[in-house]
């Protein structure tokens, strides 16, 4: 449970990648101003996250299970967090889909949109009543450059991220009114598991229907340059739960 004066911190996504990094971070924090609950859809996935948090496991981190994408585990999940008092809130899952539009079933362009998008707001709308009672609250997006910019056989997942900052922005003003913050982050390549799913399902991708000169750019520009700039610029998990902390603080 948390101690008086720590905020209680719920991360979405926690088995890998950069909510790993959030959670422990955070966890960690030398003041241990935060009592973090990380959340992941399946805990048996769990081993990772508690051997990066050490200590801090049972102390400033714990664990719940949630599926962003289920309504039930969503509430399930708010209403087993204390009073479910929750100060700052960090909508971190999601899930890349790459290929040309004519490669990809209505029904995976859907399941995109049920995390990077639907997760989102199924999340805000659960801890917002709490927040606007209680005139405090912060909540954190993890959006993407490509939130701000289409990329060339992307368009799904670049689509769900921008639909997620409309809804944002426009959120942002309204909850201003209550004192409770909304930020979203916009990180360019990070070095997770999300960049090797993405190169593995460019190896089995087909091109039906696209343009060959749209497909010769993918191949022999937008890949090799994407992969040196992933070498060149790439961040960190890390680097990016470092922000997210400077963001909150
Ligand atoms: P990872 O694939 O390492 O992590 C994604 C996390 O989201 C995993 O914990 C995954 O859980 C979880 N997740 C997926 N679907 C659900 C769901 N329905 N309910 C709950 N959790 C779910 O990728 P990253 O750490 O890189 O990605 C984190 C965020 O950062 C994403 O929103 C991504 O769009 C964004 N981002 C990533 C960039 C990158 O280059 N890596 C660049 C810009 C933004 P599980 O293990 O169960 O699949």
């Amino acid at each position: 449970m948390a101690s008086s004066g720590q905020k209680v911190v719920l991360i979405t996504g926690c088995s890998s990648g950069i909510g790993l990094r959030i959670a422990v971070l955070l966890a960690k924090d030398e003041k241990k101003r935060y009592h973090v609950i990380a959340t992941m859809r399946d805990l048996k996935k769990k081993d990772k996250l508690v051997e990066a948090a050490g200590d801090a496991y049972g102390k400033t981190l714990m664990l719940l299970p949630l599926d962003v994408c289920s309504d039930e585990s969503v509430k399930q999940c708010i209403n087993s967090v204390k009073d479910r008092h929750i100060d700052i809130l960090i909508n971190n899952a999601g899930v890349g889909l790459l290929g040309p539009v004519e490669s990809i079933s209505i029904e995976e362009m859907k399941r995109v949109f049920e995390t990077n998008f639907f997760g989102v707001v199924r999340m805000i709308k659960e801890v917002m009543p709490d927040m606007k009672k209680r005139r405090a609250g912060h909540v954190v997006v993890m959006s993407s450059v490509m939130g701000l910019q289409g990329v060339v056989f992307n368009d799904v997942y670049t689509a769900s991220k921008f639909a997620m900052e409309g809804f944002c922005e426009s959120m942002a003003v309204q909850l201003l009114k209550f004192n409770v913050h909304l930020s979203m982050i916009e990180p360019g390549p990070v070095h997770t598991e999300f960049e090797t799913k993405m190169m593995e399902d460019v190896a089995k991708m087909e091109y039906p229907g696209a343009d060959a000169d749209t497909v010769r750019y993918f191949k022999d520009v937008y890949l090799p340059s994407s992969k040196d700039i992933f070498e060149a610029m790439g961040q960190t998990p890390e680097d990016i739960a470092k922000c997210t902390k400077k963001v909150i603080e």
